[in-house]
């Protein structure tokens, strides 16, 4: 599999420690410089590097103060720096890993350990973009988890709001999937929440869109930009789609499926709480399953 090469922006006013620097990393990582904190800053905010190498002593403003101002901005706060300076005192040293520097290399470095550090400090960002990863996707469905949605729907409801943008949501619950796990066996039940998975997969093309797993046989779908008919329309898209679903059992066709999805929208202006929002779509979905199961309800104010 092809791995992205990782980048890594130096800053340091002194055009020889840039030059030796770009030489012992060139030949593994993709290289930006910057030699002063100004132009520091605004690359990484640019190219938003793996990691940074800065100098503290430098004209205009020194390496302490470009570490704060990389933290106290949105796109570059979350990049590891590590420090390459001539300053020797423990002092210095304490004052950058306050300030949230991940590491502190005295000059003059060896080549190696400057190596090792950066090659030490990658491994450890890569391992945890795993776990982040891994803890935002469902296993069984490879869809993202609930905990993912949560996060999500905060940030596209605050959207909505500014933006004054219709947003929408549906929750999808499987009809009678116990006897369907009691059928053919939980083994079976797992394959069919998979093929449901891919539904969403397929049926939401928008970047807008955003389904994950709510948990056992539920699912919900956030669509923003979207209004009630066009909730309905998808609604109505991911319904039929599952109910086409075929899976197979001991080489035989399996009795099909069917979901009920409950729908809720808020309109442009309206406001409400998310809770609120989500727990309106849920009963509405409760009106789909009393009503007699396959089918989607929209939650109504009077109902
Ligand atoms: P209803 O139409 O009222 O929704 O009936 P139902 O049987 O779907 O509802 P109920 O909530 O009683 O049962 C849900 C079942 O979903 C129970 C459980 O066995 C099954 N289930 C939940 N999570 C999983 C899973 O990860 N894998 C499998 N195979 N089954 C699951
Ligand atoms: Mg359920
Ligand atoms: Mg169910």
């Amino acid at each position: 599999m092809y791995k992205r090469r990782c980048s890594i922006l130096i800053i340091d006013d002194q055009e020889t420690i840039i030059t030796m620097l770009t030489k012992i990393l060139e030949e593994e990582y993709v290289i930006h410089c910057a030699d002063n904190g100004k132009d520091g800053i605004e690359l990484a905010e640019k190219v938003c590097p793996d990691v940074i190498l800065l100098d503290i002593l430098m004209l205009d403003m020194d390496g302490f103060e470009v570490l704060e101002q990389l933290k106290n901005r949105e796109a570059t706060k979350e990049i590891p720096v590590i420090f390459l300076t001539s300053l020797k005192e423990d002092i210095n040293e304490e004052k950058g890993l306050a300030l949230g520097a991940v590491d502190y290399i005295r000059k003059p470095f060896s080549a190696s350990i400057v190596r090792l550090r950066v090659h030490n400090r990658l491994k450890i960002i890569e391992q945890m973009r795993t776990i982040e990863q891994l803890s935002m996707i469902d296993q069984l469905t490879d869809i993202p988890n609930r905990r993912n949605f949560e996060e999500r729907i905060k940030s596209e409801w605050g959207r909505a709001l500014r933006d004054q943008l219709p947003i929408s949501i549906l929750i999808i619950d499987l009809d009678k999937f116990k006897q369907y796990n009691d059928k053919y066996g939980h083994q079976q039940g797992d394959a069919l929440l998979v093929a449901v998975a891919n539904v969403f997969k397929e049926t939401l093309k928008r970047p807008g869109d955003f389904a994950a797993r709510w948990g056992g046989e539920e699912f919900i779908v956030l669509m923003q930009n979207t209004d009630l008919a066009g909730a309905q329309e998808i609604a109505e898209k991911i319904r039929s789609s599952i109910e086409k679903l075929e899976t197979m059992y001991q080489g035989k066709t399996v009795t099909k499926i069917t979901a009920s999805i409950g729908i809720n929208s808020r309109k442009r202006g309206q406001s409400s709480a998310i809770n609120e929002f989500i727990s309106r779509a849920d009963l509405a979905l409760y009106e789909a399953k009393n009503s007699g199961r396959n089918r989607s309800c929209v939650f109504k104010e009077d109902a």
